[in-house]
């Protein structure tokens, strides 16, 4: 008989049992394998240095941590217990993902989500629980970081890569100071945004930007109250924006969708699976693009209850095949010629996503020259571009690949963000797959380190000395006499 399961009944308990977990995996493993390195310039090198500290950069540095890579820092840019998007631009209820996904758990039950929730409020409100609220998953990642227990500094920027005698210098910007910081590795993991940013339409550029605003960016909703407001897209930050704009008080919000309908389907949650998490990395290039460019085209859907929290405002309206083919600004409001006719706002949020954008990323100036992106290396059939042509073409590991032997140091930086996307599939930002994501990664950058140590392995090995066998446990046999034998004619030498 199976004995009756009971949940921790304290965060207490739950992190003891968490401890006792890595104390019977023996993790992280007490034996070094990594020797510590200096710079005559820049001084200590970290073994890794991780830019950001969002679910994916504590998710990569516990993995390193669990393979003894203890040389290693995390910098995020955000506040302690503010880094990503959940209790800052992000504005939906609660999360979409449900809440027995594992998340960043890494196998280990007393990490995941539920573990934490059933310790603090027990099993009957685990089973209430529908999804996460935004605010409590923000909640989950500041324990989780206390749980993993690695180096990390926040309010510090990265502004700068660069390299020198086959390291890799981050130049790091913080209130105090500016300095250079050595790594013999770097993993980006920078979030949605980390290889651009916010995605504007060309026709919406240079326009006031009081009045015609980005989702990704800091809305103060309050000052919508008794104004027009449209915003245009059909995906969740759309339906969330609305929702928060009609929840202020706004008299009328309009969500403008080019589409003939908002997208139902979320094909993502269709071909979610082990086997896609594990097994994308090896399809052709053009299986890669086949299904990323038919996902991007078919659109994801605005999850039901963020639908929802817009229509039971009467004030709310959705306008389909409403396609912007022109724009002014005229008297402080936003006038729109539309498929639809022509339209006014007082406030134009725009719902339309996020790019790989290069020339949003300042930090990233340096090595872009120098990496391989997916244009250099596919080209759709009767395609004269296509919108992934700017993803970074990565390596097994995550990392760049260089476009010149000279520019060799990119390959030591990993690219652990959304932008890796085209590469190796949704497993390094998403909920579902990072554990997946960050454990390649992991393993990549501890054989790439131990690769690159020959000589201190060569080192190692010929100078072991140790003796398992003290020599006392025997003595050498003198007289083999006793076994002489008469030898067979046919064994003759
Ligand atoms: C609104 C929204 C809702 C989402 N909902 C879900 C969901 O329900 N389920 C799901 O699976 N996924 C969801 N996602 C996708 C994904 O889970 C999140 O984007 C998640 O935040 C990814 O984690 P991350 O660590 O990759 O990035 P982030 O959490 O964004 O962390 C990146 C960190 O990098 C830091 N950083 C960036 N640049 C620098 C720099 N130059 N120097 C220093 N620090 C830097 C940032 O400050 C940030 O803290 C959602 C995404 C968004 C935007």
């Amino acid at each position: 008989m199976t004995p009756e399961f009971k949940p921790d009944r304290s965060l207490a308990e739950l992190e003891a049992r968490f401890s006792r977990d890595l104390e019977l995996l023996t993790l992280p493993p007490a034996k070094d394998w990594l020797e510590p390195r200096s710079h005559s310039k820049y001084g200590p090198v970290l073994d890794m240095a991780i830019v950001g500290a969002g679910m994916a950069g504590l998710a990569a540095a516990f993995a390193l941590k669990c393979l003894a890579v203890r040389s290693l820092k995390v910098f995020d840019r955000a506040p302690e217990g503010l880094e990503g998007p959940w209790v800052t631009t992000a504005r939906m209820e609660t999360l979409r993902s449900p809440p027995e996904l594992t998340g960043p758990a890494f196998g280990f039950s007393s990490l995941t989500f539920r573990a934490w929730f059933e310790a603090q409020f027990g099993a009957a409100a685990w089973t209430a629980l529908y999804r996460i609220p935004r605010p409590q998953w923000m909640d989950y990642l500041r324990w989780y970081r206390r749980m993993i227990d690695v180096p990390i500094e926040n309010e510090i920027e990265l502004i700068d890569l660069g390299s020198e005698d086959e390291i890799v210098v981050l130049t790091l910007r913080s209130a105090r100071a500016t300095q250079t910081v050595a790594a013999r590795r770097v993993v980006l993991a920078t979030g949605r945004d980390g290889v651009g940013g916010p995605y504007t339409p060309d026709m919406f550029r240079r326009l006031d930007r009081r009045i015609i605003i980005h989702s990704m960016e800091q809305i103060d909703f309050s000052k919508l109250r008794g104004k027009t407001v449209g915003v245009l897209g059909a995906g969740s930050t759309a339906t969330d924006s609305a929702a928060e704009a009609l929840e202020a008080g706004a008299a009328r919000v309009a969500m403008l969708v080019r589409r003939p309908d908002v997208p139902r389907i979320n094909k993502n949650m269709g071909i979610g699976s082990a086997g896609f998490w594990t097994g994308f990395y090896r399809l052709t290039d053009a299986q890669k693009f086949a299904i990323i460019d038919y996902i991007d085209e078919q659109a994801v859907p605005p999850p039901r209850n963020s639908m929802l929290r817009c229509t039971r405002h009467e004030n709310f309206s959705l306008l389909a095949d409403c396609d912007p083919r022109a724009v002014a600004v005229r008297d402080g409001r936003v006038l729109l010629d539309t498929t639809r006719g022509r339209l006014a706002f007082d406030t134009l949020i725009l719902a339309t996503g996020l790019a790989v954008d290069w020339s949003q990323r300042p930090e990233l100036a340096a090595l872009k020259p120098h990496v391989v992106l997916w244009r250099d290396r596919f080209a759709p059939a009767g395609r004269a571009d296509y919108a992934q042509a700017e993803h970074p073409y990565l390596g097994p590991a995550f990392e760049f690949v260089a476009r010149d032997r000279g520019a060799s140091w990119v390959n030591r930086i990993h690219c652990f963000n959304h932008a890796a996307n085209m590469s190796h599939g949704p497993i390094s930002g998403d909920i579902p797959a990072i554990s997946i994501g960050a454990e390649r990664l992991a393993q990549g950058v501890a054989g790439a380190l131990f690769a690159d140590d020959y000589d201190l392995t060569w080192r190692r090995l010929s100078g072991w000395s140790n003796p398992e066998l003290r020599g006392d446990e025997y003595t050498l046999d003198e007289d083999a006499g006793r076994f002489f034998a008469e030898q067979p004619a046919d064994m003759k030498t």
